[in-house]
């Protein structure tokens, strides 16, 4: 139990203070509860400056069981948070703003898969990390866009997969996979052997990205190569040079000197700081996950004061959903410890740990 400091009550009363203020409150209140903070990549520059590891959902929250400490506040969207939980159960995880969740694993609840699940009562259910604990808790295996394919490889050629919630990630990995796809709900007859059954989802950031948008890149910058992650549509995807996740780009913008990136702008924020002799181009300006803004230095300050907002977990839940993630990290190779270049990346704020922002 978290004994709470309440001089200030509110968030609010907390943004009143300066950033030096609320930057020593937060790291004397870090010391004293034995917590880790974990920025997300895709966080504000503030918030990242206080972090205790930075990086994508799962590295991150396999960074903090690892370590000893009694709280994990996650600086994230809600199913990043719940993730640690997993992971970590007998830990207090925090999050500063409840509302931070994010709206494609929210396409998805365990209830509507549950009755997918009836429609389909022989399918392996693969369900993408950016997906809340309940749904990962029905689903057979887990993945992250960047071993995506090899999870869906791994099942037999004929079982029928149900893959939620991304359906543009989906489309994609059944293309690499050589499997028919369809999504749900759009069935016309029979689904074949070895389908690919989408959930209708995706994540706005990078289903908004449009060719015209491309265009205009290009014709400003003629000769940069396209990267682009596989949440993106598939038109887009067509026109793109390399179709990748977040980790792999960081391993393309050493390699290349002029790139055109259809990810969210915090990576290539980050990607710029690393690289500032190169020419990294965000595919469109607007690519920005306001989920992911919500935490602000006052609301962490506050979360810590007040040990708010705690996730919590029914055990059931918890443990079947930790299940379908170890599967996935066993298929991958599960935990290692980073090599060298590794470390370079994540002291640059860049730990090459998966995919989009999950
Ligand atoms: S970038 Fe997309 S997938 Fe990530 S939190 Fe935002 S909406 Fe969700």
């Amino acid at each position: 139990m978290i004994q709470v400091l309440d001089a200030f009550r509110t968030p609010l009363d907390y943004a009143r203070l300066t950033r030096e203020e609320l930057r020593d409150r937060i790291l004397r209140r870090k010391e004293e509860l034995n917590a880790v903070i974990l920025g997300h990549n895709y966080q504000r520059v503030e918030i990242q400056e206080v972090s205790d590891f930075l990086g994508d959902s799962l590295g991150l929250s396999q960074e903090a069981a690892r370590t000893d400490a009694d709280v994990i506040v996650f600086c994230g969207v809600h199913f990043m948070a719940e993730t640690a939980k997993i992971l970590s159960p007998d830990k207090t995880v925090l999050m500063p703003d409840l509302r931070a969740g994010c709206p494609m694993a929210d396409f998805v609840t365990g209830d509507s898969l549950r009755r997918l699940k009836a429609r389909y009562p022989d399918a392996v259910v693969v369900a993408y990390v950016n997906s809340t604990a309940e749904v990962k808790a029905e689903s057979d295996i887990c993945c992250t866009s960047a071993n995506a394919v090899q999870v869906v490889d791994s099942i037999p050629a004929d079982r029928t997969i149900l893959f939620v919630p991304d359906r543009n990630l989906a489309r994609y990995t059944a293309e690499k996979s050589g499997r028919p796809y369809v999504v749900a709900g759009q069935e016309q007859g029979e689904v074949g052997p070895g389908s690919i059954v989408a959930w209708d989802g995706y994540c706005y950031v990078h289903d908004d990205l449009v060719l015209e948008e491309l265009a205009e890149a290009r014709r400003k910058h003629p000769r940069a190569l396209v990267v682009i992650h596989p949440e993106a549509r598939a038109d887009l995807l067509a026109e793109a040079d390399f179709v990748t996740s977040t980790s792999k780009m960081v391993d393309i913008a050493e390699e290349h000197d002029e790139l055109i990136i259809g990810t969210e702008r915090g990576l290539i924020d980050r990607l710029k700081q690393r690289f500032p002799e190169k020419t990294l181009i965000p595919l469109s300006g607007a690519a920005i996950c306001g989920n992911m803004k919500m935490n602000t230095l006052a609301k962490l300050a506050w979360s810590l004061d007040h040990g708010a907002h705690e996730v919590v977990l029914d055990e059931d839940v918890r443990e079947r959903a930790e299940r379908s993630l170890r599967r996935m990290l066993d298929l991958s190779g599960g935990w290692r410890a980073p090599t060298a270049e590794e470390e370079a990346l994540e002291e640059a704020g860049l730990r090459p740990g998966g995919c989009g922002c999950a």
